[in-house]
Parts: structure tokens; sequence; C-alpha cells
């Protein structure tokens, strides 16, 4: 699915976001910037030691990233030539403020890729894997954050693009889209 949202392409797709040749991908992190499962050890393996001597730096320089901000890295030996890594909320139930940490996860992504000149970017679908976040929730609140974004900001992106693992979170995505759409 695409669309364009005050002059930058909004693609959701379905793929591996190590493989996309975007400016920056986003990385699902945690506070340690330590690595991980999921989308953060794909990353890592795929972009080399690069990414991690970075994230030490920042991480003795700042003490990491809390959640909800964002840092930037090289992209080592990926295609991209930067990383953002964002931390998105644990799920806990939803009444602990994570509904605002993960929109905040993806407005501190763009904030950063924007201040950096970035024009493209891709995120993955933040805190829905080993964070538990549930997924039409997220994707709703993804869907919603991003596009106010590009509303706000005309023009700062070519593109921004979602890049989902599975066909089922492909399509709460295509569906959230298609909701936040509608609403104007
Ligand atoms: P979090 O810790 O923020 O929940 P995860 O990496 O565990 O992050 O999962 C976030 C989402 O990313 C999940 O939907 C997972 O299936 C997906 N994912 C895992 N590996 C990749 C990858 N290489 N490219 C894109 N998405 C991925």
């Amino acid at each position: 699915m695409e669309v364009n949202i005050a002059g930058t392409l909004l693609k959701l797709l379905q793929g591996d976001i190590v493989e996309q040749e975007v400016e920056a991908i986003v990385n699902a992190a945690n506070t340690g910037l330590w690595g991980g499962s999921g989308v953060d050890g794909a990353i890592h393996r795929a972009g080399g030691p690069a990414i991690a001597a970075e994230c030490r730096r920042i991480r003795e320089e700042q003490g990491g990233c809390p959640t909800g901000r964002a840092v930037i890295t090289s992209g080592g030996f990926l295609k991209a030539r930067y990383v953002i890594h964002t931390v998105g909320p644990i799920w806990h139930g939803g009444r602990q403020g994570e509904d605002e940490l993960l929109a905040s996860a993806y407005r501190s992504s763009l904030q950063l890729a924007r201040e950096r000149g970035i024009k493209s970017l891709a995120f993955p679908s933040i805190s829905t894997g080993a964070y538990r976040f549930p997924v039409e929730r997220a994707a709703g609140i993804a869907m919603a954050t991003v596009k106010d974004f590009l509303t706000a900001n005309p023009g700062t992106f070519s593109e921004v693009r979602f890049v989902l693992f599975s066909r089922p979170v492909l399509v709460a995505y295509e569906q959230a889209l298609a909701k936040v759409l509608a609403s104007g």
C-alpha cells in the first residue's frame, strides 16, 4: 500500500528491514543500546561491529537511550547510511503510558531524521515483538503519529516506509492507515 501525504510517499510493505535501500533504518532498540533479539539482533548482525561500537560510545556519554527517545549511529555494512535507534515501551497492560511512549518513539525518530537532513527512512513495527504491545493498537498509533508528523512537516521526507515482517502485521498496518486517512 502506498499513499502520498503532504508530498511524502508513505509505503507499507512486507519484508526485512535490514535489506532496505533508504538513507536510514529505524531500530527497535532497548534503553541500554545493547543489541538484542528481533529487529535489533538482525540489524547488528548485518551492520557489523561499527554499530555496537557507536552504541557503546553513546551509552558511555549519555547512559543509553530513554524509552520514547531516539539516537543515531552509522549503518556500518548496511545499505542504509544511518541507523536511528529508538526505544518503544514494554507493554504492561496499557495503563502505564504505553500509547504516548510509543507515539513518542515514532516522533523522536522522525524529528532526529529531519534534523539530520535524512530524506528517506524505514520503520519496523516497534514494540510489537518481544515488548508485546498489541499489534492493532500499535499500528493505529504508528499510522496516526506518522500522518500527523508528515502533515505538519510537508516535503521533509521523500519517502517513509514501514517494513513489516509478516503478512498479518502488514494487514494490521494497512487497516490502521485506511482508518487514519478516512478520519481526515
Ligand atoms: P520490540 O522489542 O520493540 O518488541 P522486536 O524486534 O522484538 O521489537 O519486534 C518488533 C517487530 O519486528 C515484530 O513484529 C517482529 O516480528 C518484527 N521483526 C523481527 N525481525 C525483523 C526484520 N528483520 N525486519 C523487519 N521486522 C522484523
